[in-house]
């Protein structure tokens, strides 16, 4: 029988390799992206789009969750806020919660792919949460999939079977992904992770310089064209 996984995708590394995992695994996959007023959701959806038909994955759905973007709170999707750049940015242990944060963002994004899984039948939900973006973000720590798979069960219908958040990097920093990307053949070349959404990576946000430090820190050759 087909197994099926929704694979919860941004365009970027994390959740690219956990999709590319997922393939290696025996899923079917069915892409999931959401538009929720960032910055770079159109880029996204493009870069998705290619990572999905690199994948050959059966679906993509692309969903629009407004109220994200007219609730604001977030640098990324109010244009008014200053996204944090170079010196700005502390890519390690955060003070404060970073002006990045979109409030309850994965959560609101699983409960949307979930209802997709839940619909076609999936098994899984692929996330690309891990241990580098757990330290600014906790709704990338295993304490928040362990806890969402639990209310899961409580979330379908009776007679559905609830899908399981598969996080297959939960544990790993950058470096660590990168070399796991690289190992399974994930299509690295195709990601996209600056929060600006221009042409060419901008190379100084805290998403880019995480981005940069992996592959440097992997000693892995960065693919990525920086504009700084
Ligand atoms: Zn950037």
């Amino acid at each position: 029988m087909t197994k099926i996984a929704v694979c919860v995708c941004s365009g970027g590394i994390d959740s690219t390799i956990a999709a590319t995992i997922a393939s290696h695994e025996g899923y079917e996959l069915h892409f999931f992206h959401a538009s929720y007023g960032q910055r770079a959701e159109d880029r996204e959806k493009e870069t998705v789009k290619k990572i999905a038909r690199y994948l050959g994955a059966k679906d993509l759905k692309l969903a629009e969750i407004p109220f994200l973007k007219e609730l604001g709170g977030s640098a990324l999707t109010d244009i008014k806020r200053e996204v944090p750049v170079a010196e700005e940015v502390n890519l390690d242990v955060e003070k404060e919660t970073p002006s990045t944060w979109v409030p309850c963002r994965n959560l609101i994004l699983l409960a949307h792919a979930s209802a997709y899984a839940e619909v076609i039948g999936a098994e899984a939900l692929s996330v690309g949460f891990n241990a580098e973006e757990a330290r600014s973000y906790p709704d990338n720590e295993l304490e928040f999939v362990k806890r969402y798979n639990v209310v899961l069960e409580k979330a379908v219908a009776s007679f559905s079977q609830p899908p399981v958040v598969k996080a297959p990097l939960v544990q790993l920093l950058k470096p660590a992904i990168i070399k796991k990307g690289v190992e399974v053949e994930a299509p690295l070349h195709l990601t996209y992770s600056c929060y600006f959404g221009e042409e060419k990576h901008c190379g100084i946000c805290e998403s880019c310089l995480h981005r940069r430090r992996g592959f440097k820190d992997a000693g892995v050759e960065d693919p990525t064209e920086y504009m700084h």
